[in-house]
């Protein structure tokens, strides 16, 4: 079944409200089976919008819209999907009770105007809005179906969930969708779509890939009839996808590289410390995240300074002067340094050049050096990164905490 969401508002057009509307049902539909080809916004005029639910009705089979049922001029939602599925708008008694006992109970008060509220086509399915004035309904056209819902989104999600998913399910027969994700880090898109081509042609499961900040997901989604079926039809294409990508893969679903680092450290009741240099202090942030990982944070230094380098972890002045603050051997006389002052089981030093200037070495800019040190001995890392000072100082620290995890594991 393919459906299309239009979301009506000028406020929505011209960027003053986010459209989270769209999103959330987006997320939601394919977990009933159903495949979303169209997402549009509309501004409060009849026409466009006319036009823009005729256009829907043509090329899918059933139609969202979100917002335009309040009780202003501006909010003509109903009226227009009326006019276009040629159904005349009659008072309906019932929700207009309802209305009234909405109003009895709040400080807000019953108007002439909510009465357009309370007008729908004559055997409409209403959608209840128990929270709110504005009812939803869903239209009939040739088999087709519009389905109009309310746009504040707490009575919106309420009424997809508990009326709008029942008569989907209904509709659709219960084909549902599952999605598997195998997460990836240290592979470039090109070279990972490259590897995976042969997979992402496929259609059922089909194979995506999402690029995050950092890492790269590849999505695998299955249609069928039960949960069951979904997840045979999902096995050889993951397994497929695990033989190919191999050590690139560092976890499934909700895994993420930092998450995985901190459980392992608490699961195995290991220690750690950092001597941070261009990471400022974004490892110990990224692992202080975590609730209850005093357990194993020793101990972080944000040591940028050649002073700090040298006072708190005791790096040479003539490493410094000899090789630079950007060197394999301050990174490990950096590593050396922290791990001799805490005693702890891991760890991690990083010094780089995150740009956008290089230093008076004329090294280039994303060039990082990480040394980790775990069960007595020192592993040194090399990384040529690219992007934006941001950039490189995140991925040397995700790089660092990835590097971790490998060791650690
Ligand atoms: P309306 O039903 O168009 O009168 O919208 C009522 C209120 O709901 C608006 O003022 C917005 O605050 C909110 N709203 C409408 N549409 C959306 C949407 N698609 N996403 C998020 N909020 C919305
Ligand atoms: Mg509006």
């Amino acid at each position: 079944m393919i459906a299309e969401i239009i979301s009506c508002g000028t406020e929505l057009l011209m960027g003053q409200i986010v459209d989270t509307n769209s999103a959330t049902l987006s997320a939601e539909l394919p977990k009933l089976g159903i495949d979303l080809y169209f997402r549009e916004t509309v501004g409060d005029n009849k026409d466009r919008l006319a036009s823009v639910i005729k256009k829907a009705l043509d090329r899918s089979d059933i139609v969202f819209t979100i917002g335009g049922l309040g009780p202003t001029d501006d909010d003509i939602t109903k009226e227009t999907v009326a006019e276009v599925t040629g159904h005349t708008l009659e008072l309906n008694e019932e929700c207009l009770e309802e209305l009234k006992a909405y109003f009895k109970n709040s400080d807000k008060h019953f108007s002439l105007t909510n009465y357009k509220q309370v007008m729908f086509p004559k055997d409409a399915y209403i959608l209840k809005n128990p929270i709110g004035t504005a009812p939803g309904c869903v239209f009939e056209k040739d088999g087709k179906y519009v389905i109009i819902m309310p746009g504040p989104p707490r009575e919106f999600i309420k009424m997809y969930k508990e009326q709008v998913v029942p008569f989907l399910r209904a509709k659709t027969q219960g084909e549902i969708i599952v999605s598997r994700s195998v997460k990836t880090f240290g592979i470039s898109e090109s070279l990972l779509g490259e590897k995976l081509k042969d997979l992402t042609g496929q259609t059922n499961p089909t194979v995506a890939d999402y690029i995050g900040d950092g890492d790269i997901e590849v999505r695998v989604t299955a249609k069928g009839a039960s949960k069951e079926e979904c997840e045979e039809l999902l096995k050889p294409t993951i397994e497929r996808i695990e033989s190919i990508l191999g050590d690139y893969i560092y976890g499934y679903d909700d895994d993420t590289i930092p998450t995985l680092v901190k459980d392992l450290l608490l699961n195995n009741n290991l220690t750690i410390s950092l001597a941070e240099s261009c990471t400022g202090g974004l490892i110990a942030k990224t692992l202080t995240d975590y609730s209850g990982i005093s357990a194993s944070f020793l101990f972080g230094a944000v040591t940028y300074s050649n002073f700090a380098k040298m006072k708190v972890l005791g790096v040479k002045e003539e490493t410094l002067k000899k090789h630079g603050a950007v060197s394999p051997e301050t990174a490990l006389e950096m590593v050396q340094g922290v791990e001799k002052l805490t005693g702890s089981d891991v760890a991690v030093s990083v010094t780089g050049i995150a740009g956008p200037k290089s230093d008076d070495t004329q090294k280039p800019v994303g060039l990082v050096y990480l040394n980790i040190y775990y069960k007595g001995e020192y592993h040194p890392y090399k990384l040529n990164l690219i992007g934006s000072r941001e950039n490189i100082r995140k991925r040397a620290s995700l790089t660092a905490l990835n590097e971790i995890r490998k060791l650690i594991s």
